[in-house]
């Protein structure tokens, strides 16, 4: 049953006749199977449309109009943003609003009740939240943030809804985990993901999976010391890439102040770039060379089968994609040259992050426990266990 669903969560409009044939059902497994399903209001089937095809006529595989619900929130640089995700992925926008430079405190008090409101409408409908950070993230926790300014901040505990999970994870990460399950990603064994917005995050995806160390902290590659050894870092070490890939790269090299804003400060060097502005086409060389250079660090020890790109470092790729590429091949082991991993703009450049909340507040809805307690919940007529 957790294979079925799995597929139909992955292939929205699947027929009866593809699933069975994908996962190597025999028709009446498949039969039974989606039977059990829809009794439990998890997918429901419809005639499907005539392909002109022999054979009996097969039946379309979509999710149910009362099955499972997650909430997938993404808390960024200044914004928060709250969605609703069904069986087969997709997002329903419920809220966005600009909090710049309140308290952890104030805010997640506000999701907190916009999650409790989303839980009134669907009821036992909702089955988990995602919630994606920008920053450290470690087990519940916000360790650090530097774009939002939060330090040590118990993200999970204080969005919980009980009994509902609460999955929480790094805005990159989560993002990495939309680009290999549906985006520029899907299919490949092995990516990498890598986002630039202030700083570097990214992440190794396995078959789809995040793999974020024993804590949820792993994918900084940003501080891989890729840069000045004598510039500290925001992060306590020393000659880290985040400083050397974003705005305040940009800046620097400009010989303009830090910037207040980084990833506002990099779009208009690239936009002055642009324009032709000779001092902010070299910065943005030179900022794209040390982007091509750590991604060729990462991919010799990585060993992704694609890289995809988003945030400045995707605007990078698009105006400087020949410096990008030319540092990130002399970055590379000779053998890996002859067929380098590609580097491909993201498929979500603007809501990966929510969008892989979602799919990993999914991943605890299509589990063993998730099934079992939405049998308990949704349906507790005993015939149907
Ligand atoms: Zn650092």
């Amino acid at each position: 049953m957790l294979d079925v669903l799995r597929h139909v969560h992955l292939h929205p409009e699947t027929t009866r006749a593809e699933l069975a044939r994908d996962l190597g059902l025999s028709r009446g497994s498949a039969t039974e199977i989606l039977a059990r399903l829809r009794a439990l209001d998890l997918v429901e089937e419809t005639a499907a449309e005539p392909t002109g095809a022999r054979g009996r006529p097969t039946r379309t595989v979509r999710r149910h109009d009362r099955g499972p619900v997650v909430a997938a929130v993404d808390v960024s640089y200044e914004s928060w943003r709250l969605a609703v995700s069904h069986l087969g992925g997709g997002l329903e926008p419920l809220r966005r609003e600009r909090y710049g430079g309140q308290p952890a405190e104030d805010v997640l008090g506000r999701i907190s009740r916009a999650l409790r409101e989303v839980r009134t409408a669907f009821g036992a409908r909702l089955r988990a939240v995602g919630v994606s950070m920008s920053g450290t993230v470690s087990g519940g926790r916000l360790v650090e943030s530097a774009t939002i300014g939060w330090r040590d901040v118990e993200v999970a505990e204080r969005l919980r809804i009980a009994p509902i999970p609460v999955v929480i994870g790094n805005d990159a990460t989560m993002a990495g985990v939309a680009e290999a399950r549906r985006g520029a990603a899907t299919g490949a064994d092995v990516a990498l993901h890598v986002a630039v917005e202030v700083g570097v995050g990214g992440v190794v995806l396995e078959h789809g999976r995040a793999t974020t160390g024993s804590t949820g902290a792993g994918g900084e590659f940003g501080h891989l010391p890729f840069g000045d050894p004598d510039r500290p870092c925001p992060c306590g070490a020393h000659g880290c890439w985040d400083l050397e890939v974003d705005g305040r790269a940009l800046a620097r090299i400009l010989g303009a102040p830090p910037p207040a804003a980084p990833r506002s400060a990099a779009d208009a060097v690239l936009r002055r770039a642009g324009e032709g502005d000779p001092a902010a086409l070299a910065a943005v060389e030179q900022v794209a060379r040390n982007l091509g250079r750590g991604i060729g660090g990462l991919v010799n020890a990585l060993d992704p089968r694609i890289v995809t790109l988003s945030g400045v470092a995707a605007a990078l790729l698009d105006q400087a994609g020949d410096s990008v590429r030319a540092a990130y091949l002399s970055g590379l082991m000779r053998f890996r040259r002859h067929d380098p991993p590609p580097l491909i703009r993201a498929a979500f450049p603007r809501d990966g992050s929510l969008r892989g909340a979602a799919e990993l507040a999914f991943d605890t809805v299509l589990s063993e426990a998730g099934l079992d307690s939405w049998r308990a919940d949704a349906r507790p007529a005993p015939e149907t266990v």
